[in-house]
């Protein structure tokens, strides 16, 4: 049996030792947590949603009405016509012909890569995939290749060689450490040159990207052609910028019917609170409804980008509202990190093993939610400590 304590003590040696702090307000651009006041670049809520009154509203209304309990999994009687209804409006949505509600992207990711491949497949990810592609890859048993981030030539000589009777690439949409985009297009030409899926994991373009904020279908002009790509499948994620929680799969009518039949994840557990898809679709009518949140959000990211040029760091390619300040040194960002919370400004410092070795960074998150004001004290911070 491990020593817990010992293990605990290693890592605090090591200042790997992770702690939660508790955030005391709603979640948004200015946060309390533990009892001090913060202007925060460190959350996923890109639109500012995550407590817009008429989405908690949505939950309540529908609270009030049906309770809180699924009380079932999707394929006992837990499927209520609200998660049946938004699964029609996210399709319809993200321009593809079906969709199906998973209770988390983690649950999601892990759920669909099994049910499309197993230990006869191949996974072919990206090196800088998020870690539930990576451990859905090692639960399907499948052969797991890794292609250097964003190589679609290395990518194609892994294609080439194998002889594995399924093969799925697996890609973040935007990489969530550094904010660039995969080459959507592109993997999809691959995809079907080598019979292959493509399963692209958009949970940070969604809502963000697109003029519609359809995601990184709509930033590519993808989403109408999709009828004719029968191998994408698209996942997004609802607790991030759409403010609620969960995920949905999108791709074709079959598709969803093979989830709905094999992923595991899917079938056995409970179906989410039917009052969080009245969240969503209420969130969804503000995503479509309010472009002015990504035009906001355009603007902050360019401001941001002008100001950094004054300061000692370069911002990572990046046009996402995930806007890394590469600092290099683990120590210098630990200290810019500190730095800027004495300042009551939240920035995670993100450093090895979760980056490469020698490209510790801030990971500034953008959110429609900041005004002008608040990236300008942001970069006031930033010089003092330069
Ligand atoms: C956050 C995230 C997930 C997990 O989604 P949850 O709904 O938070 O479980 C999956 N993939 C990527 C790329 C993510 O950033």
């Amino acid at each position: 049996m491990i020593d817990l304590a010992t293990r605990l003590a290693e890592l605090d040696a090591l200042g790997l030792r992770r702690r939660r702090r508790e955030l005391e307000s709603p979640q948004g651009a200015h946060v309390r947590v533990d009892g001090r006041d913060y202007l925060s670049f460190a959350s996923n809520d890109y639109l500012g949603l995550a407590a817009h009154p008429a989405i908690a509203e949505a939950a309540r209304a529908a609270a009030a009405e049906i309770g809180t309990g699924a009380g079932a999994a999707h394929l006992l009687t837990g499927h209520h016509a609200l998660h049946h209804r938004l699964e029609q409006e996210l399709a319809a949505f993200v321009g593809l012909p079906a969709a199906l509600l998973f209770s988390t992207g983690y649950m999601a990711n892990l759920g669909v890569v099994g049910a499309l491949v197993d230990r006869h497949g191949a996974v072919f990810a990206d090196k800088l995939n998020h870690a539930s592609l990576v451990d859905a890859a090692q639960l399907s048993r499948a052969e797991h290749k890794r292609y250097r981030h964003n190589d679609l030539a290395h990518l194609e000589q892994l294609l080439r060689e194998s002889t594995a009777k399924d093969k799925l690439i697996a890609t973040d949409a935007v990489f969530s450490m550094d904010g660039d985009l995969a080459p959507v297009p592109e993997l999809l030409e691959l995809a079907e040159k080598y019979d292959a899926w493509l399963y692209v994991d958009d949970a940070h373009g969604f809502g963000v990207l697109g003029e519609h904020g359809r995601g990184v279908l709509e930033h590519f002009g993808l989403s109408s052609l999709v009828t004719g790509h029968p191998s994408l499948v698209y996942l997004a994620t609802l607790g991030k910028a759409a403010g609620v929680s969960g995920a949905f799969v999108a791709g074709s009518a079959d598709l969803v019917d093979w989830l709905v039949n094999k992923a595991r994840t899917y079938i056995y557990t409970t179906a989410t609170p039917p009052m969080l898809a009245a969240a969503v679709s209420a969130s969804l009518k503000l995503i479509a409804g309010e472009p002015e949140r990504r035009r906001q959000l355009a603007h902050l990211i360019a401001r941001l980008k002008e100001g950094v040029a004054a300061l000692p760091w370069p911002l990572m390619a990046s046009g996402t509202p995930i806007q890394p300040l590469l600092v290099g040194d683990n120590h210098e960002a630990l200290r810019l990190a500190d730095g800027l919370r004495e300042r009551g400004i939240l920035c995670p410092a993100i450093r090895p093993p979760t980056v490469p070795e020698g490209s510790a960074r801030l990971r500034i998150s953008l959110s429609a939610g900041h005004a002008e004001a608040d990236i300008d004290r942001l970069l006031a911070a930033l010089g003092e400590l330069a």
